[in-house]
């Protein structure tokens, strides 16, 4: 069982992960458990202010350090958790992070950012900071409903046969091959003839050779990763 507690001012747009197919069925099966947590909710002012204007000037607010650490430190804590910091300036999420997450760890917190972000102590209370691409978003929520979607889907038990997650891109350094499924003609455009040839040898052929034209021709990088690899 993997414990999840997202840490946002707007939890409720991580309520969808729960209703979402194969992610939602794993919540009900008691693969994964949901916690949201919302820092307006430890504060005791009148107005339960969770931002302030930024020392020095500036445009924008800040998430202030107090409610986010009281929102923190009230999560019970298991032995083996890892805690993540959603922010445009983390290090580039990979699937070798959700394989590492997935499998080293039995709580994830996922502290999600708002406004022009954090006040920079907040970054104390993370283990890892994690940025989902080089883009910026109004807060952390689809970067956290991301990590959540992609640590699920490895958690066993998920995903009905485990043959599909070693196959798929990014597992290895190469992307997947095409899939064909009926009919065998569709609007002029075939299946390959070798797919429904019965040969196995000749389809497994066929599919490494696609997989190594597809990740040269679309990631240049990767295919030079796996290149470096193969010496
Ligand atoms: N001013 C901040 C900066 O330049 O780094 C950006 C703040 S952004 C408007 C508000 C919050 O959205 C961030 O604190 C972070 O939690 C989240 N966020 C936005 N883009 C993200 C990305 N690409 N990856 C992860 N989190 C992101």
């Amino acid at each position: 069982m993997m414990r999840l507690d997202v840490v946002s001012l707007a939890p409720e747009a991580l309520a969808p992960l729960l209703k979402l197919g194969v992610i939602g069925r794993a919540f009900s099966a008691g693969l994964a458990s949901l916690h949201l947590h919302n820092p307006r909710d430890q504060t005791s002012d009148r107005y339960r202010k969770v931002d302030d204007v930024p020392y020095g000037g500036g445009a924008g607010m800040v998430l202030k350090p107090e409610p986010v650490f009281a929102a923190v430190e009230a999560i019970p804590q298991l032995p083996r958790r890892r805690v993540l910091l959603m922010s445009p300036q983390g290090s580039l999420l990979q699937q070798s992070d959700l394989r590492r997450w997935a499998s080293d760890y039995d709580q994830l917190v996922l502290l999600c950012g708002h406004y022009e972000g954090f006040d920079e102590r907040i970054r104390s209370l993370a283990d890892e900071e994690v940025s989902i691409g080089d883009f910026v978003l109004t807060g952390g929520e689809l970067p956290a409903a991301t990590v959540i979607n992609g640590v699920v889907r490895l958690l066993p038990g998920t995903v009905g046969s485990a043959d599909s997650l070693l196959d798929e891109s990014h597992t290895n350094l190469l992307l997947e091959h095409p899939h064909y499924t009926r009919p065998a003609e569709f609007r002029g455009m075939a299946v390959p003839q070798v797919l429904r040839s019965g040969d196995h040898a000749a389809v497994a052929r066929w599919r490494q050779e696609q997989q190594q034209e597809r990740t040269r021709q679309r990631r240049p990088d990767l295919y030079a990763r796996w290149l470096d690899q193969q010496e």
